[in-house]
């Protein structure tokens, strides 16, 4: 797809023609990767975070977060929880906690690969390329790291050097591009991803996100609304102003959709959600219209409640009340109201898959 296209699609307001890309983008999902939406239990095992990224929640100088760290026991009550639902994947998402230590991760990778069938997703931030190794080693299947924009001035501005980091030229040399390059090189399944509507995100610059994700060759694509906690310096407007006029990138609903379907145009055998986020612009419908748009995944939670409500990476979040058995139902529910079916299995990415065969490598 041409540059231009890309940032027409972007700028297009008006709904006739936005039709024809969500068709266009749908009969590209169908033909890809098929109708089934493969289910992934999410579980958020830790809310402590040593970053400071300006929007989020548990950045680490945010005092008045009560922390949590759930055991490992916990973790598998979860995991056997995905199995009893029928998912074929767990993911272990956290802020980036040290305390969740190489050798630790390891074990509980080990404990859930030893004791279920699920694939592993990781989605634990920037880690050393020998904890990334080890798990690989220990079974993790895949790797969830977003890049969150690839315009460099706005990724460093509204992500500060971390905590233990004093100096920020150190801290600089952190690449996200090159971690994900490493997952890649591990054998891992890699996943990254946007925000949309960061304040000072140009068109422009969301464009290049979108053609960078072909560059990349994800198997995974998450992108979602920037929404900013209150609890946060980017929760005043005046700490980084919006693009000029025309040119500031929105952080809204339709935008969203957009940026979903041409991801799908552009990487048609990745595997998209569609997130917790939109489902948070628009309780109603905000799943279903990602799905239908390009999306082909969706992650029902399985942290516990008492824990889910404190894991706020911004405000208002999508059923944070439910249980994990009340997710499954309801949006197993939505996936048949749509004519689709509930994946089975492990849900791989078909690019993945290709891309092992281009390397000669057999799929796990
Ligand atoms: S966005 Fe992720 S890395 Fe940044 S503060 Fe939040 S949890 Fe930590």
């Amino acid at each position: 797809m041409q540059r231009s296209e890309i940032i027409n699609w972007l700028r297009e307001t008006d709904p006739g023609w936005l039709e024809d890309l969500w068709r266009l983008a749908d009969q590209t999902r169908r033909e890809n990767v098929g109708d089934e939406v493969h289910l992934r239990g999410l579980v958020e095992l830790s809310n402590h975070c040593v970053r400071l990224c300006g929007y989020c929640g548990l950045r680490a100088a945010n005092a008045g977060l009560q922390r949590y760290r759930m055991s490992d026991d916990e973790v598998l009550r979860c995991a056997r929880q995905a199995v009893e639902f029928g998912y074929g994947t767990v993911v272990l998402q956290s802020g980036e906690d040290p305390q969740l230590t190489g050798q630790r991760m390891t074990g509980l990778i080990r404990r859930i690969k030893a004791e279920t069938p699920l694939a592993v997703t990781l989605s634990l931030g920037e880690r050393d390329d020998n904890e990334l190794a080890e798990w690989r080693r220990a079974g993790a299947d895949r790797y969830l790291l977003r890049f969150e924009t690839s315009n460099r001035e706005l990724y460093d501005r509204i992500h500060p050097p971390k905590a233990d980091v004093p100096s920020a030229a150190k801290r600089r040399k952190s690449d996200r591009l090159a971690i994900l390059e490493t997952l890649r090189n591990l054998g891992y399944e890699v996943g990254s991803g946007v925000m949309i509507g960061i304040p000072g995100q140009t068109f422009d610059d969301l464009a290049d996100d979108i053609e960078l994700f072909g560059r990349l060759e994800l198997d995974m694509i998450g992108v979602g609304p920037y929404l900013c906690h209150p609890d946060t310096p980017l929760a005043d407007r005046r700490a980084w102003p919006d693009a000029p006029a025309g040119r500031q990138v929105p952080a809204d609903e339709a935008m969203t959709y957009k940026v979903i379907a041409l991801t799908r145009l552009v990487c048609p055998l990745t595997n998209i959600p569609a997130t917790t986020a939109l489902a948070t612009l628009n309780t109603d419908y905000g799943r279903e219209w990602g799905l239908v748009r390009g999306a082909n995944v969706a992650m029902p939670n399985l942290t516990p409640p008492k824990y889910r409500i404190l894991y706020e990476i911004y405000p208002d979040k999508a059923c944070i009340a439910e249980t994990g058995r009340k997710c499954q139902q309801c949006l197993s529910d939505r996936i048949k109201a749509l004519g689709r079916r509930p994946g089975a299995g492990r849900g791989d990415s078909p690019n993945y898959h290709q891309r092992l065969a281009a390397d000669g490598t057999s799929v796990p």
